[in-house]
């Protein structure tokens, strides 16, 4: 086993913690990887409070992680000692059922392994994730990041990035459509970038009047604050697309009543209580509401590719790690601008 530091909740109330833990040792197809930076995700908050249930503590969290790889199991084809590499939100997956064979690790029917707060495979401990100095991951789930880049923005790109692009390519989001990104945040930011990248136009619908000459800086075309009901009223039955990232329990009538006929409406957050909906507000319209988990190994790769072909990357506020409790009182706040990633120099 290989001793490693990290940092964890201990129960859902009291602040994050260090914590000394094992990890597994380095088998044939694993890659060891010494984590740089790992990107501080609203999951992260809502696993460590326990507000989806089902926290097995100590949790460690962080499934945003870049770093540089320091051993590599016997039989590892793809990743050499020295290259940066990344890990996002899954570890492991079944391998074998129709959406693993599809490359949908993310819908795994038997279940994905998650970064942390899964059972890992073989062990009587959870997995741990990358608020921690180092972690051992099998090399399918491990992605090549192109050295020349700015190692922390990168980092949120493994969860904020994919989750976000992810739907814009399975709804073939491009040129033509109108989009309306719901929260910005850290999915919210990236999801700004990536759909403007692709040529649609972009609204931000956000709560917060003062992220406005934000939203225009990251390539968002109009802002509507969605407190103003004559600036909500101008934009109804407008886009084709919302992509909804709010982490809190809304109504979502009010959003959905922003789509067009045969509009659809993704759902990205994850509150924890369920949302308010009028079956009216879709049925006057033909509206969908759908939604969509991460993206899977190879999808994030390609979302890797194009964000550097692109030159995309996450806006991010670098903290060292003890600033972990503080940074989530101000997650919870909407003061991030957009994403806190971890330097973990500073462990
Ligand atoms: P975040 O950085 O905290 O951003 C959430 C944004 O939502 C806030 O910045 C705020 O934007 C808006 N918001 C917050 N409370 C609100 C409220 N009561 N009403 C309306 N808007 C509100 O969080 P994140 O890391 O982007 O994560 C967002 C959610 O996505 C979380 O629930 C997370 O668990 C989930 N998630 C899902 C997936 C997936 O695969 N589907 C992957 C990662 C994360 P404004 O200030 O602009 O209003
Ligand atoms: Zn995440
Ligand atoms: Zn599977």
């Amino acid at each position: 086993m290989i001793s490693t530091k990290g940092y964890a909740a201990f129960d859902p109330v009291q602040p994050l913690a260090p914590y000394d833990f094992e990890r597994r040792d380095v088998g044939a197809h694993d890659v060891m990887i010494e984590i740089l930076f790992c990107g501080v995700c609203h999951s992260d908050l809502h696993t460590v409070r326990s507000e989806w249930g089902g926290a097995t503590y100590p949790v460690v969290p962080g499934h945003e992680i870049v770093g540089r790889i320091v051993k590599v199991g016997n039989l590892v084809e793809k990743f050499s000692v020295g290259e940066t590499a990344g890990v996002g939100c899954m570890v492991d997956s079944c391998r074998s059922c129709p959406s693993c064979e599809e490359g949908l690790e993310q819908y795994c029917e038997v279940g994905f392994t998650g970064t942390y707060n899964s059972p890992e495979p073989g062990l009587n401990t959870p997995t741990y994730g990358g608020y921690s100095n180092q972690i051992v991951v099998k090399e399918d789930f491990v992605l090549k990041i192109r050295e020349d880049q700015d190692l922390a923005r990168i980092a949120p790109l493994l969860c904020a990035g994919i989750t976000t692009y992810s739907p814009l390519r399975h709804w073939k989001v491009g040129a033509g459509h109108k989009v309306a990104v719901v929260g910005l945040g850290g999915l919210g930011h990236m999801a700004v970038k990536l759909a403007a990248s692709m040529g649609a136009e972009v609204t931000v619908l956000s709560t917060s009047p003062e992220k406005e000459t934000d939203a225009t800086d990251l390539g968002a075309h109009k802002f509507v604050v969605t407190k103003d009901p004559q600036a909500l009223e101008e934009v109804k039955n407008t886009f084709d697309f919302i992509i909804n990232t709010v982490s809190a329990k809304v109504s979502l009538d009010m959003y959905a009543s922003l789509l067009r006929r045969d509009g659809t409406m993704i759902l990205l957050g994850v509150p924890p209580e369920a949302p308010e909906l009028q079956a009216a507000t879709l049925i006057f319209g033909r509206r969908r509401i759908a939604g969509s988990l991460i993206g899977g190994i190879a999808e994030t790769q390609e979302m890797l590719d194009y964000c550097a072909e692109h030159d995309i990357l996450s806006d991010v506020e670098v903290i060292p790690v003890n600033y972990i409790n503080e940074a989530y009182e101000r997650m919870l706040e909407g003061d991030v601008k957009y994403r806190f990633v971890i330097d973990m120099a500073s462990l």
